[in-house]
């Protein structure tokens, strides 16, 4: 694939991004166009984000959302929202008939695009240690759920895995049957370019629809044995393969996999369903609870650190656009 930073898509895009300015929404930050597989880089979307004055010198942490269409990518975002906005009382799940607001766009105007869009509110978060840091939700939408579309999107996929500290891979069910090795070549050929030995901090695997907790329950306990069972090197297996699971272990300090039940019909099947836990299964609701702190809670927070350093937002400003520049070659 090819990056081009087109002036002309930028106006445009740029001009509607203006409208409503200091509204917190999501904004696009990285445009795909999926028939030529080109992207580019929406600088000035970027520049406003991680060089306000409130964050632009702070240690960013930057949790990064990937999956295909339709996973449920903003969903489990805008309850990450919740928490960012309300994490002092813990009520911040929200009211029972309150429809769920913030990556999700309804009615009408629900537009669809490949590529990272990132919540236009940096949030500065305080660490147990009292140091600030400032944290950006993405939201990457591509097709890595299976091995042509992992090729099809790996300029995305890496952009992705390079610029967060955390990256929740959003997978249906599916996942059991593929584990894709495409994807674990993918990551190995991304720790091939970096120098330093564990060049990415945190990796999730996020499978939804879980309906087998009685074999692995549901969260992080079950994610670790089922992952455990998936990544196990087993003797008949082609030896890249082999290779390709040793070496993703490397890649990350830290790799997790989470096992999220069904949310319920209503929320799956049902086009009135605006986002209201009264709708949402209990199992899924109570999952959420664990979730969603162990990756936002002040203790939880991870910084995005390049070369073993940790970078500030303005740092990571240099590094988005150094990417791209990478990837144009
Ligand atoms: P995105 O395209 O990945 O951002 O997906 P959305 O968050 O817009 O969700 C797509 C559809 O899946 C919506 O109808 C959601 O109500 C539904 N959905 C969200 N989470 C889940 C889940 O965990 N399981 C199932 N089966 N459906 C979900
Ligand atoms: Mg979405």
């Amino acid at each position: 694939s090819q990056i081009r930073c087109e002036e002309e898509d930028y106006d445009l895009l740029e001009k509607e991004e203006e409208e409503e300015v200091g509204v917190p929404q999501p904004v696009q930050i990285v445009v795909a166009n999926e028939e030529q597989h080109s992207f580019f880089l929406q600088e000035q979307v970027l520049e406003r984000l991680l060089l306000q004055k409130k964050v632009q010198d702070l240690h960013v942490v930057v949790v990064s959302v990937a999956g295909a269409f339709r996973k449920g990518k903003s969903f489990l975002l805008d309850f990450m929202l919740r928490y960012m906005y309300k994490q002092s009382s813990d009520s911040w799940l929200g009211g029972e008939e309150e429809p769920l607001t913030g990556f999700t766009w309804r009615g009408g105007c629900e537009r669809e695009t490949t590529g990272i869009q990132a919540w236009s509110d940096v949030f500065v978060m305080e660490k147990p240690d009292h140091s600030k840091v400032a944290v950006l939700l993405i939201d990457t939408q591509g097709a890595f759920d299976s091995q042509s579309t992992v090729k099809d999107c790996a300029t995305l996929f890496a952009l992705s895995t390079m610029t967060s500290s955390v990256q929740l891979l959003l997978f249906s069910r599916l996942f059991l049957l593929v584990l894709s090795p495409q994807l674990f070549t993918e990551y190995g050929r991304l720790a091939m370019e970096e120098v330093y030995e564990k060049p990415f901090q945190r990796l999730m695997f996020l499978i939804r629809d879980w309906s087998y907790p009685y074999e692995h329950p549901y969260g992080l306990e079950g994610g670790r044995s089922f992952l455990d069972k998936r990544l196990q090197v087993k003797q008949n297996q082609h030896e890249e393969l082999q290779n390709v699971r040793r070496h993703i272990h490397s890649c990350f300090s830290k790799i997790s996999c989470f096992l999220l039940p069904h949310p319920g019909l209503k929320v799956a099947t049902n086009p009135h369903f605006d986002g209201r836990l009264t709708d949402i299964d209990g199992d899924f609701k109570k999952e959420l609870v664990n979730l969603v702190p162990a990756l936002l809670a002040p203790e939880n927070l991870v910084e995005k650190e390049i070369g073993g350093v940790k970078i500030t937002c303005r740092d990571l400003l240099h590094y988005f656009k150094a990417y791209m520049k990478i990837y144009q070659g």
